[in-house]
């Protein structure tokens, strides 16, 4: 960050957003990758490169946060939630087909705690209806399904740089981009509607203002602070991972003897650890669970009051068939702490009061 000051450029695409986009291309094979300002504005761009006309219909689960839903509400969509799979929290791929109407464009699949949605199902039947498909990529940034990096299989991918998600830049996100064919709108939206970065290329003399757009570039600094994290993103993606593997190790003697279910990861699925929750039997045994561990000084969360249930899920949205798991089971889902540097004793001492909790 010192150096980003010292280089007296601290604006929007300097040298270390360079780094850090240059990097993500790479690391994971995608032929562009643009920092934005948030795991937010990623999304309103995707939604803005679908190219929504109103009345259009975007496809997504309701067990997801606010953004994912409300990209697609400021392109002028109209949101179809579709209920999720029990096992791994993502959009159920096989509810997606009986949802799909003349107006359907967009899928938007979100991988839940990094763990992949069904990508070929859900490509193949973008591929069969002629829809986009959008990655939520936001908790999945070096997730992988079946060897291919999370963010890079649907048209677009979103990861998330917020101070809470695996690599911060304290705000900030990124959008990738699978087909070429997008990148010059993409790089008109990011650009307030000019064609700065062909002028900056050098293949226009002037630039000027051509389409609608808005400011999605973060500062050089924020882009200098991630530069960090991603010079060490190997070691920060293995501490999580030994962070989850104790957790599950510790925790696994409870899910055997019945007391509650651990998260289920799909073989072909590689995660990031990302988050690491639990499933309790009920609303009641959770709200017992986070008192008796916040008593000991460890705080419990739980996540995502359904989309389609909150008042503007219910003004911009529809639930296509029936919420069978979504409701039901955000009420018993409570997240442990899991954060880069987290002490193994803590793990232990966390795992020790859920076991004095179920008495086991
Ligand atoms: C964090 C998150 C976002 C938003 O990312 P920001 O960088 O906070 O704007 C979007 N979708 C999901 C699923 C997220 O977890």
């Amino acid at each position: 960050m010192k150096q980003a000051m010292a280089n007296n450029k601290i604006c929007g695409d300097g040298p270390f957003t360079k780094k850090c986009n240059a990097w993500l291309e790479n690391r994971f094979g995608c032929q562009k990758v643009l920092l934005t300002t948030s795991g937010t504005t990623a999304l309103e761009m995707a939604a803005l490169l679908c190219s929504l006309q109103p009345g259009d219909e975007v496809i997504l689960p309701s067990f997801t946060f606010s953004s994912t839903a409300t990209a697609f509400v400021l392109a002028g969509a109209k949101l179809v939630f579709v209920d999720i799979r029990p096992d791994t929290k993502n959009i159920d791929e096989r509810l997606i087909e009986a949802a799909i109407t003349d107006r359907t464009r967009v899928i938007c699949a979100m991988h839940y705690a990094g763990v992949a949605c069904e990508m070929d199902t859900i490509m193949d039947i973008a591929r069969r209806h002629n829809l986009l498909v959008v990655e939520d990529a936001a908790q999945a940034i070096m997730s992988a399904y079946k060897d291919r990096s999370l963010g890079t299989i649907g048209d677009f991918g979103c990861f998330s740089f917020h101070e809470t998600k695996n690599y911060s830049m304290g705000e900030g996100g990124a959008l990738l981009i699978r087909d070429a064919k997008y990148n010059e709108q993409a790089e008109i939206l990011r650009e307030k509607g000019t064609d700065r970065s062909r002028f900056l290329r050098g293949q226009v003399d002037k630039y000027t203002w051509v389409s609608y757009g808005s400011s999605y570039l973060p500062s050089d600094l924020n882009a200098a602070y991630l530069w960090g994290q991603l010079e060490a993103a190997d070691q920060i993606y293995s501490d999580r991972m030994n962070s989850w593997n104790r957790y599950y190790e510790l925790l696994k003697p409870l899910e055997e003897a019945g007391k509650l279910e651990l998260p289920f990861i799909p073989g072909e699925c590689t995660q990031n650890a990302h988050m690491f929750y639990i499933m309790t039997a009920s609303l009641e045994e959770r709200t017992a669970l986070i008192a008796h561990m916040g008593k000991k000084g460890i705080g419990l969360v739980f996540h995502y009051i359904p989309l389609h249930s909150a008042p503007a899920g219910l003004k911009y949205g529809r639930f296509a068939g029936e919420d069978k798991y979504t409701t039901s089971l955000s009420d018993r889902l409570v997240r442990l702490p899991m954060y880069y540097g987290l002490a193994e004793s803590d793990i232990d001492r966390v795992a020790t009061e859920i076991r004095a909790f179920y008495g086991v």
